[in-house]
């Protein structure tokens, strides 16, 4: 399909994009909540990883899956997370420039509901965009979830925060900076970013190198 703001130049490329600390600021509202709910047995008051917080309690493993298996229910606190800025407006321009988005989240099957409410509360798009969540009964792990929906949505570029993610993915990834990816050597296919000013302007770059390796 052809669009009104299609650049003839550029390749429209198929995108996947990943929802918690890519669009989605979750980290601080999480963090903020761990440590209300495990007051007084919180190691640290800061925490650099947004994956294994059960390594910054005294709490059991499972007391940790309890807490987050209510946050993942409570469509009310989902929504409290504020978005990035800008980000909104680039995945909206992206889809008016003919470039096609998936969002692919390691968030339960369960979450679908709330997380399109977040979607349509913060503006981005959720017309002609897929969702895809995590059912943990068909994939056991984020890892091998993401390389199934990455190949059979033929994605060529995937927007990420986590580094195992990005790691295990076949297909090219723009990593956003935080804490918990850093202290790796990447793979030429991975790159790593600081904001979403900066991932506008390579997937810009990208679209115009890619038209013209098809020539
Ligand atoms: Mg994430």
């Amino acid at each position: 399909m052809e669009h009104e703001f299609a650049n003839p130049l550029t390749r429209q490329l198929v995108i996947g994009i990943d929802i918690d600390n890519t669009i989605s600021q979750s980290h601080p509202v999480i963090w903020k909540e761990f440590k209300k709910e495990f007051k007084g047995r919180v190691l640290f008051s800061e925490s650099p990883d947004f994956y294994h917080l059960e390594k910054y309690t005294t709490a059991s493993l499972s007391e940790v899956e309890v807490f987050f298996d209510r946050l993942e229910r409570d469509e009310e606190f989902i929504l409290s997370y504020p978005s990035y800025k800008g980000a909104n407006l680039i995945l909206n321009k992206w889809i008016l420039e003919g470039h096609k988005l998936h969002y692919i989240t390691a968030r339960p099957a369960h979450s679908r509901v709330s997380t399109l409410s977040w979607l349509k509360k913060h503006e981005f798009p959720t017309e002609n965009v897929s969702l895809d969540l995590h059912d943990r009964g068909r994939d056991t792990d984020a890892v091998s979830f993401k390389a199934r929906i990455v190949k059979s949505l033929k994605i060529d570029l995937m927007i990420e925060d986590s580094l195992e993610i990005a790691q295990g993915l076949p297909i090219p990834s723009l990593l956003i900076n935080h804490p918990w990816n850093q202290h790796a050597k990447l793979p030429p296919r991975i790159t790593r970013v600081s904001d979403w000013k900066e991932i506008e302007k390579l997937v810009l770059k990208l679209s115009y190198s890619s038209k013209s390796a098809e020539r």
